[in-house]
């Protein structure tokens, strides 16, 4: 069953073409990871998958509903209540974490589960609890973001888009503000959700992380997907700017 499909993207800004006629499908379970240099349109990809941004043209599917699509020549998205149960099929950390600074651990994991989803505080508090635990994070529940590491802040904003209990997990570049030393406990966490099937879209500079963990290797470049296959097939691709793009992070 496709869990995503997104077919024949593209997306402008004031006339500028960012995404140029992308389709990609993600199967349950399946781990796509998303690589391509700086500015080839990997975050705006994401920004439409997860509805927070307008296409310009295509349409985006979860399990075949409607999540956004044009009608007349305009970009439309579900009406309210079925937007909500579309949205709840999936999760976004971000590069910069976005956790609520003036909110609690506990808080920020807690508060959407309890006032979008409207479920029982003790029993959205008790499962808070085990995501923290399996986090690393048990004695942070009090804590504000400041006060933690980059790489724990992370960790919790994991934990809080786990806790809506999505059916999958869009990560943009999880690890590049950490320190290296930093990174790698998220790569950890990552890949203990990839043992559980979680499926995942990645999009990651981690070169070796990314073929050892993806299913699926999608390279972008200048808004197109310019290579796609298995780890193994991208990374002895003979494309020219996939070669020249990692030649330039070895
Ligand atoms: P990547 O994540 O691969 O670095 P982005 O998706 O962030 O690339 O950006 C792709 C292109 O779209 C860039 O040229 C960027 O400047 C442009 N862009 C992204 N967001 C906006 C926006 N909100 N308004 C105008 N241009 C944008
Ligand atoms: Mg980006």
């Amino acid at each position: 069953m496709k869990l995503l499909e997104m077919n024949h993207i593209k997306k402008d800004f004031d006339g500028v073409q960012v995404i140029k006629d992308i389709s990609l499908s993600v199967e349950q379970g399946e781990i796509l990871a998303i690589i391509g240099p700086s500015g080839s349109g990997k975050s705006t990809l994401l920004r439409c998958a997860t509805m927070l941004e307008t296409i310009s043209d295509g349409e985006i599917l979860y399990l075949g509903k409607k999540a956004a699509w044009i009608e007349n020549g305009k970009p439309v998205f579900p009406k309210k209540e079925e937007r909500k149960e579309i949205q709840s099929c999936f999760g976004l950390v971000f590069q910069n974490f976005n956790l609520f600074p003036h909110f609690s651990v506990m808080k920020n994991i807690t508060d959407a589960p309890i006032k979008v989803q409207k479920r029982k505080k003790e029993e959205v508090y008790k499962e808070a609890k085990e995501l923290l635990k399996k986090m690393g994070l048990e004695d942070k529940a009090d804590a504000y973001p400041y006060q933690l590491s980059g790489g724990q802040q992370q960790r919790v904003s994991i934990a809080r888009a786990l806790a809506m209990k999505p059916k999958m997990l869009f990560f943009d570049e999880p690890t590049s503000a950490l320190d290296p030393e930093l990174t790698g406990e998220i790569l950890k966490v990552i890949k203990s959700l990839a043992s559980e099937h979680m499926t995942m879209v990645i999009v990651t500079h981690e070169m070796n992380f990314a073929r050892k963990v993806a299913d699926k290797i999608i390279f972008m470049d200048k808004g197109v997907i310019a290579e796609e296959g298995t780890p193994e097939e991208v990374f002895a691709s003979d494309n020219a700017r996939m070669k020249e793009f990692l030649g330039k992070l070895a």
